[in-house]
This record gives C-alpha cells, structure tokens and sequence, in this order.
C-alpha cells in the first residue's frame, strides 16, 4: 500500500468484478442500441479502460475534458476538450470515476443533449451521494462510497496517485 493511503476500500479485484457486474447491465440495455462511451477526462480512464473490456457490443468511444470553477455557484463549466464526433441520434453512457456534487454531470448531460444525443445516462465507479447539490444520479453505480476524499484508479491528488490499482481513502496530513 501507498505510504500516503489511510485505508484501501476497494481492491483491484473488486474494482474488476464490479466492472463485470455494471458490463452485464449496460449489454442488457444497450444490446439493440447505438451506445457511445464517453470518457471525462483524466479520472475515468482507468475504470473506462477496464469496464468497457467486459461490454461485449459494437461499442465507439470518445472523451471530454471539462473544468468547473470551485466554489463559484454557477454552472458554467470550461471545456478544455470537446467530443471528436457528433452526437446527434447517439445513446451516450458517460463515463465517471466518481460522482460527488453533480455539478460537472448535470452540465455536460445538458449540452449533449441538447446537441441531439438520443439519450445520456451516467456510469460512475464511486458515487458519493451526501455530496450532491445537483438532482443527478447515476444509472449504473460502482460503489457508494462515504464522504471521504479518495485516490487511485484513476481518482487523483494534485496529479499523483491516478496510478494505484485499487481506491484508497488518502492521508489527511497530505492535503490539510
Ligand atoms: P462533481 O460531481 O462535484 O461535479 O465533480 C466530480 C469530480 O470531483 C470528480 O471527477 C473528481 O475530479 C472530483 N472529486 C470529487 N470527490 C473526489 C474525491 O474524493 N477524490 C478525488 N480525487 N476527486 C474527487
């Protein structure tokens, strides 16, 4: 275990039976449909790279990097990086490393539906739900998880730890 990680809640191979488990429910759903997985960049590729290895469809992918402002209380939000394809008549599956206020997802869900996507629904690796603000929840949940700030597949802190293979509640003396 990483010398700054606290606790390690969810293991490598937890993380990849639950990505076999969220595969089965995303085929049942998406077996007659024309399903685009949308990576949000950089967190979720990680968990998007080992979902999509059980979702056993003609799926496309492509990614989005976007940025909110902390603590402004708008939903304005920056896209660094846009979609390299359109989106019209698409079912699109976003996909998250975790889902906290909303913020970001109900943004991002809003601008690509109104850009004529057929339909948006959200996958998300960790969902914690007492940090919401925004009324989104996801369709398919990896893990809820409390509120505790967590690194590791994917999830970061100032860069670092996006690497570890397993989730991991982080040190509080590393970022208080
Ligand atoms: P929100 O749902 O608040 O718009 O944003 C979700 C984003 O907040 C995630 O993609 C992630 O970048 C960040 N985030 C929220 N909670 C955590 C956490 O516990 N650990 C890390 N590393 N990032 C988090």
């Amino acid at each position: 275990m990483h010398r700054n990680v606290k606790e390690i809640l969810y293991t490598q191979e937890e993380i990849t039976q639950k990505c076999k488990e969220l595969a089965k429910q995303i085929m049942n759903d998406y077996h007659d449909k024309n399903l685009l997985m949308v990576g949000l960049l950089k967190g979720s590729v990680p968990f998007l790279a080992e979902l999509s290895k059980f979702v056993n469809l003609d799926v496309t992918f492509d990614y989005m990097d976007v940025s909110s402002y902390e603590g402004v209380e708008s939903k304005a939000i920056t896209i660094k990086k846009d979609l390299d394809q359109e989106v019209k008549g698409k079912d699109i599956l976003l996909v998250e490393d975790i889902l906290d206020t909303g913020k970001t997802l109900t943004t991002v869900k809003a601008m690509l539906l109104e850009r004529g996507a057929a339909s948006v629904e959200i996958v998300t690796m960790l969902d914690k739900k007492e940090g919401r603000t925004y009324p989104i929840e996801a369709k398919y949940v990896g893990f809820d998880i409390p509120n505790a700030f967590v690194v590791g597949f994917g999830l970061d802190f100032d860069e670092k730890y996006r690497n570890l293979p397993y989730v991991g509640i982080l040190k509080e003396e590393c970022y208080l």
